[in-house]
């Protein structure tokens, strides 16, 4: 019997539910074996791997927190 599966609120059909459970399996497992940090990468020199920086607020009252735009926000670059 097919199964049917809302994922990401897009309704996903399976032929069977161990079609199902063995694609979470291997989720699972691709989740558990990624590395934590993307390989040939280096924090960023700007934000030092924060992935924020201060920035002078537009109202001129101190320091806001603001993406880091070297990085995109993700706190590394690329070596
Ligand atoms: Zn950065």
């Amino acid at each position: 019997m097919a199964a049917l599966v809302i994922e990401d609120t897009i309704p996903v059909r399976y032929e069977s539910w161990q079609d199902w459970r063995a694609q979470k399996a291997k989720e699972a497992y691709e989740r558990a074996h990624r590395p934590l940090v993307e390989p040939e990468t280096i924090p960023c020199p700007t934000c030092w791997g924060q992935r924020r920086i201060w920035v002078a607020a537009a109202n001129g009252e101190g320091l806001i927190p603001s993406i880091c735009h070297p990085c995109l926000g993700t706190g590394r670059v690329r070596a």
